[in-house]
């Protein structure tokens, strides 16, 4: 199993704010935790890589319990609020992760290639965009091709382009065999994105979770849709790509397919 969360539990003083989570994940894929601000999404996260005690139940990554340090070779995360150096460049930022692992400083030039920021890979990260920052952050946790990458709120903020090419990268790791969690509190962002989307409501998981549902050609038939749109409502997440306009696109879709 590359995830196993299993009736995690956790409070805040006497408030439970993660109250019996369950996520399996057995093959490489990308999986989306969908919830409204202080659903718990952060929490969850922080527990999962073990950043966070909590109270009850077990995490397992990669076949190992998280607390065993040495997974986090091939685990990374992409925190909501980590922190740059604006005085450093991107290539000193990388360099650093690069000597604490004992990656060769190779890796460097290619992360920056595939990211798309050889340009400014020296520059000082204190004139960065959010976009270039985000570009930065994402080189920092797959310059050491992780197994499992767990990204929170990764797509939030950023201009279209930025978030295209964030996109694009989350879909190369999958082609690759990397397993990628990400969160958003919009459905929207991780449209055609994920293979299954877990909804977080009040530090639970709501009944339903969707699979197939925003691969890359939607397979939703208009049962699908209907449930879809009562699990949308009820775990409060904006989602205006499922208007009133694309039910009708699917169901035109839907009898295309079956000629
Ligand atoms: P999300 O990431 O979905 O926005 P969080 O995990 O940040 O949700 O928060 C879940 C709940 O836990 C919220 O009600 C939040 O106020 C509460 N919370 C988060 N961090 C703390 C903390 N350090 N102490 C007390 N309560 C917290």
């Amino acid at each position: 199993m590359i995830v196993k969360v299993d009736g995690l539990k956790k409070k805040y003083k006497k408030d439970w704010v993660l109250k019996g989570i369950d996520i399996e994940v057995e093959e490489p894929q990308i999986i989306a935790l969908v919830g409204p601000n202080g659903s718990g999404k952060t929490t969850l996260m922080n527990c999962m890589t073990n950043l966070l005690t909590y109270d009850q139940g077990e995490v397992e990554l990669l076949g190992q319990k998280n607390t065993d340090t040495k997974i986090f070779k091939d685990v990374s995360y992409l925190q909501d609020n980590r922190i740059l150096y604006g005085t450093l460049t991107a290539y000193d930022h990388l360099k650093f992760i690069c000597d604490v692992q004992g990656l060769p400083k190779s890796k460097i030039e290619e992360v920056a290639k595939r990211v798309g920021m050889e340009s400014y890979l020296k520059k000082r990260v204190q004139n960065f965009s959010l976009g270039m920052k985000q570009h930065l952050l994402l080189a920092m946790v797959i310059i050491n091709d992780p197994k499992v990458l767990l990204m929170d709120e990764p797509l939030t903020g950023l201009d279209p382009t930025s978030a295209i090419d964030m996109r694009n990268i989350l879909l190369e790791l999958r082609e690759e065999g990397t397993t990628v969690i990400v969160s958003s509190h919009n459905l929207d962002e991780i449209d055609r994105l994920t293979n299954k989307i877990y909804f977080l409501k009040d530090g639970a998981l709501l009944k339903e979770s969707l699979e197939q549902f925003a691969t890359k050609e939607y397979y939703l038939t208009v049962d699908d849709l209907e449930k879809a749109k009562g699990v949308l409502e009820e775990a409060a997440v904006p989602f205006s790509i499922y208007n009133q306009e694309q039910v009708t696109f699917e169901e035109t879709d839907v009898e295309l397919q079956t000629v």
